[in-house]
This record gives structure tokens, C-alpha cells and sequence, in this order.
């Protein structure tokens, strides 16, 4: 016994105090940065090397709802206009607001007024994996642990979409998952929120072009909140969601 309270005090407070301003190590790949040097002519090569076409060229833009954050197009720019930087606030709740180039603003959260009156004490969410690689899941169960502990803010995963405020949409949308993830929007009561994780759930990601996909869904039902990520930063998450929310935080 004394043992464990010995190794329990070893590992201190564990629990992520500033989770807006906690600086993530630099080797995490978050918010690329494009500098507004000119391209030699005719190059091309960050968009052929990209695996998700999430590049635009003239001017040089990346699409963040679809990259994979790999690195390739910076380690293949003769011109070293490409760098991706430790920042991890990368969440959007517009989709054009996920495309980044040397001139755009940086991708942010409004707060919604709305869902902050109905859902901003509480909010329940049902996760689907519509199709993915699990990737995503992980770091959204990692919220729930102790260094990331979403529930003091008062936002838990349920078991049941009956239960829930709102849908989290992981996975590209296979045709399998398709008809489960709608039967789970529809089981959660309104008023109801929807958030799209990762490249796969935002936009496919590289399997954007599978003929095994239906995202028709997305088609019919908006999406409240973008988390960009392969996969997500758990801090991307749960900073995209405070600011959806309206919440004060330190
Ligand atoms: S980091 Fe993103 S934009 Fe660059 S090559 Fe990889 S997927 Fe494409
Ligand atoms: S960003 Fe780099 S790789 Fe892409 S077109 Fe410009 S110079 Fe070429």
C-alpha cells in the first residue's frame, strides 16, 4: 500500500491545466505555415507527391480537411515554402475555413450562440466510425483519460445516441457504416449538433476516391464543427469544441 501512494505521488498532477496555451512538442505536425515566395516555374511537385490532393497551387493553399500532415510537399519543395509548426489549434466550423495559404486568416471557431444556450453546461456526444482506421477513435478516447479529462468541462461520450446532444463522425463514410450512421443521427433528439473528425470524416481523406464510399450524408445534414487532423491532437478537439461552446477555460 505504501508502496502505491509512493508511485502515485511520484507521477504529481497529471492532468492538462492550460489546455489553450500548452505547447505541444515540435516535432508535432499542426498549422503549416506557406510562405509567400513565388514557385519556380512550372513546378508542381507538392501536388503530385500529395496522397489526398489537398494542395492548390497559385497560390500555394492546402485544404486542411483533407491532409494527412504526412509531410511529403515540404520535404519536396525546392523552394522550402512549406513548414508545418507545433500548432494544434486547427479546428474550424467552416469548411472553407480549413484551406490555409500565405495570405488566410487562421482557421477558427465562432461561438454559436445557439448551442452554446442549449449545450454549454452539458453535452453528451455519440461517436460513429463510420469506416476508419481506429486512428481517430483513439484520440478521442483519449479525452477521456487523465490528462485530458473532458468531462470537468462537463462533455462526455455516451453509450447510446438516445442519450446524446450530438454526433461525432469519424471514418471516411463506407457504404456498410452509411445506413448505421444515419439511423444513429436520427435516433439522437433535437436539437441535435453534428462534428466531423479527421481528414477521413471531413473529407474522405485518401479514401476520398473510393468507390466503396456513401457519403451522402453529408450531403443532407450540416456539419456544426470541423476537427481537422490524421488523426486529431486531442487539444485540437477539445479546443474546437470549448470555442463552439463558448466556454471559459484557462
Ligand atoms: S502534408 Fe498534407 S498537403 Fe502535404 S503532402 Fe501530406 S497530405 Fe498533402
Ligand atoms: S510549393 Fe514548392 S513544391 Fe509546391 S509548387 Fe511551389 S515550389 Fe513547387
Amino acid at each position: 500500500m505504501l508502496n502505491a501512494l509512493k508511485v502515485r505521488w511520484a507521477q504529481g498532477y497529471q492532468t492538462v491545466d492550460h489546455i489553450r496555451q500548452v505547447e505541444l512538442n515540435q516535432r508535432f505536425r499542426g498549422l503549416p505555415v506557406i510562405e509567400s515566395r513565388a514557385c519556380p516555374e512550372d513546378c508542381q511537385a507538392c501536388v503530385e507527391v500529395c496522397p489526398s490532393q489537398a494542395i492548390q497551387l497559385s497560390p500555394v493553399r492546402i485544404d486542411l480537411g483533407k491532409c494527412i500532415f504526412c509531410p511529403d510537399c515540404s520535404k519536396v519543395c525546392p523552394a522550402e515554402k512549406i513548414h508545418f509548426t507545433p500548432d494544434y489549434h486547427l479546428s474550424c466550423n467552416e469548411r472553407e475555413g480549413l484551406v490555409v495559404g500565405s495570405q488566410t486568416q487562421h482557421p477558427a471557431v465562432k461561438t454559436e450562440e445557439r448551442i452554446k444556450q442549449i449545450f454549454g453546461r452539458s453535452l453528451k456526444l455519440r461517436s460513429v466510425s463510420a469506416g476508419g482506421c481506429n486512428g481517430c477513435e483513439m484520440e478521442l478516447n483519449a479525452l477521456a483519460n487523465v490528462n485530458f479529462d473532458m468531462g470537468r468541462f462537463g462533455i462526455e461520450f455516451t453509450a447510446s445516441p438516445r442519450h446524446a446532444d450530438g454526433l461525432v463522425l469519424t471514418g471516411p463514410i463506407s457504404e456498410n457504416m452509411a445506413p448505421a450512421l444515419q439511423a444513429t443521427f436520427d435516433a439522437i433528439p433535437s436539437p441535435k449538433i453534428v462534428i466531423a473528425v479527421g481528414a477521413c470524416g471531413i473529407s474522405g481523406g485518401v479514401f476520398a476516391a473510393s468507390p466503396a464510399l456513401d457519403r451522402r450524408f453529408l450531403e443532407k445534414i450540416p456539419v456544426d464543427l470541423y476537427i481537422p487532423g490524421c488523426p486529431p491532437h486531442p487539444l485540437t478537439f477539445l479546443n474546437g469544441l470549448l470555442d463552439l461552446l463558448g466556454k471559459k477555460y484557462s
